[in-house]
């Protein structure tokens, strides 16, 4: 009886053990993509390049404090919201950001607000402007990350298809584990070398391409005199954002703002060193918001791959490519807009099919989802 017992438990354990997945890149799209990929039963590892997470949805700590220094606000964020419905606790770092007109407006709402937040008249003075990561934008990507292996300072440089398997190469040398799938959550032009095995994939990310942005990081010791958050046309500046304005950020202290420069000033100095940057970026703020502003830090920063201009295209109704043959999947701003919202839905329907594809495919040899292999567990007991 015994005896019985210990094999059934030995053949399950050992014949469904989770398919694994590497997914490289933590940004919003691979982590939701493995975060989706454990919850259906794989065992997902994330590599990261670098030592932090979130990719372009990041903040930078500094010495006068934290700055969100890519995006800003998630302004599609129903889906995420519905999202995080289904997946309770996953999304409770994101809260509404509101956004009065004028910095005095801004004064008085939110002495109103804690005095009452129902207030009709006061809310309509507010332009909800998306919802925010507390207490930053790295928040999101943190919450996404915690249940999961992600390796930071890890950038794969090669990955290989050997016979039904993957295998991955960092800076430092062959990785020692492999996998049944690869996904790739990385900007296009720098997921191309990885996707060689799928001249199919590779075709579709070399026609993709992104236009790099400079922002500027500001601290100043002395109040701003803008709104938390504001566009601006037809100047070198496309909008400014307070950090001081965002729920959950310190409203006292220096003040600290992300200034984004804008596509075309971007273009135009693309090849221009960041000190030089700094200080037409500075110049050009004093424009919209006095002379008098004294910056007590100052720091330009160039992403490279920004944004996307023509995304790949995707068969009707997926947000994510998948060579079912390769067994390689690519999500993120590659296939869909440069939103956040947009590439967590890439990376959630990624999980989706590339675990559909393992369970399909290798149907009748290795992998039940995890909820049905604790049945069997079960099932299995006396
Ligand atoms: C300045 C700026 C402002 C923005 N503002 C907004 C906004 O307000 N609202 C909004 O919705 N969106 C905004 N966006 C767009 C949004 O941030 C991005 O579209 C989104 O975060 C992209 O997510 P991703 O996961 O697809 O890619 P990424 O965030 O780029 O993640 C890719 C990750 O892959 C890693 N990586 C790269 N190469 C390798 C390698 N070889 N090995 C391992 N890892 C690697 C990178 O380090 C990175 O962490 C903004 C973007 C920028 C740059």
């Amino acid at each position: 009886m015994q005896h019985h017992r210990s094999s059934a438990w030995d053949s399950i354990l050992n014949a469904q053990a989770p398919p694994r997945v590497a997914v490289v890149g933590g940004g919003i799209a691979g982590l939701t993509c493995a975060r989706e990929l454990s919850l259906r039963g794989c065992d997902p590892v994330v590599f990261e390049a670098s030592e932090r997470l979130g990719g372009r949805c990041s903040s930078r700590s500094t010495r006068v404090g934290l700055f969100d220094d890519g995006a800003q606000s998630i302004s599609g964020a129903t889906r995420l919201a519905v999202h995080a419905v289904q997946r309770p606790g996953e999304l409770a770092t994101l809260h509404p950001w509101t956004v009065a007109a004028t910095p005095a407006e801004e004064d008085r709402n939110a002495t109103h607000w804690k005095k009452d937040e129902q207030e009709a008249d006061v809310t309509r003075t507010l332009t909800l402007m998306g919802a925010v990561g507390v207490p930053s934008m790295v928040a999101l990507a943190s919450s996404l990350a915690r249940p999961l292996d992600v390796r930071l300072g890890t950038p794969i440089v090669q990955a290989r298809r050997q016979g039904a398997r993957w295998t991955l190469s960092s800076s430092v040398g062959e990785i020692e584990e492999d996998f049944q799938a690869l996904v790739l959550a990385l900007p296009a032009p720098l997921a191309v070398p990885l996707a060689r095995e799928s001249k199919e994939l590779a075709d579709a990310l070399r026609a993709v391409r992104y236009r790099s942005r400079w922002v500027l990081l500001l601290g100043c010791e002395r109040p701003v005199p803008l709104p938390g958050y504001r566009e601006f046309q037809g100047s070198p500046i496309e909008r400014v954002a307070a950090m001081h304005s965002k729920p959950g950020r310190p409203a006292t202290g220096p003040q600290r703002w992300f200034v984004e420069a804008d596509e075309r000033w971007s273009l135009q100095h693309e090849d221009e060193d960041a000190e030089t940057v700094a200080d037409l970026l500075l110049d050009n703020f004093r424009e919209h918001a006095g002379r008098s502003v004294m910056p007590n830090y100052l720091r330009a920063q160039q992403w490279r791959h920004a944004f996307v201009e023509t995304p790949a295209n995707t068969p009707r109704r997926t947000e994510c490519l998948w060579d079912d043959h390769a067994r390689l999947g690519v999500c993120g701003d590659s296939v869909v807009a440069s939103q956040v919202d947009r590439v967590h839905h890439s990376g959630v329907d990624m999980a989706r099919v590339v675990a559909e594809g393992l369970t399909f495919r290798s149907g009748s040899s290795s992998f039940i989802p995890v909820d049905r292999r604790l049945e069997q567990l079960l099932e299995a007991q006396p």
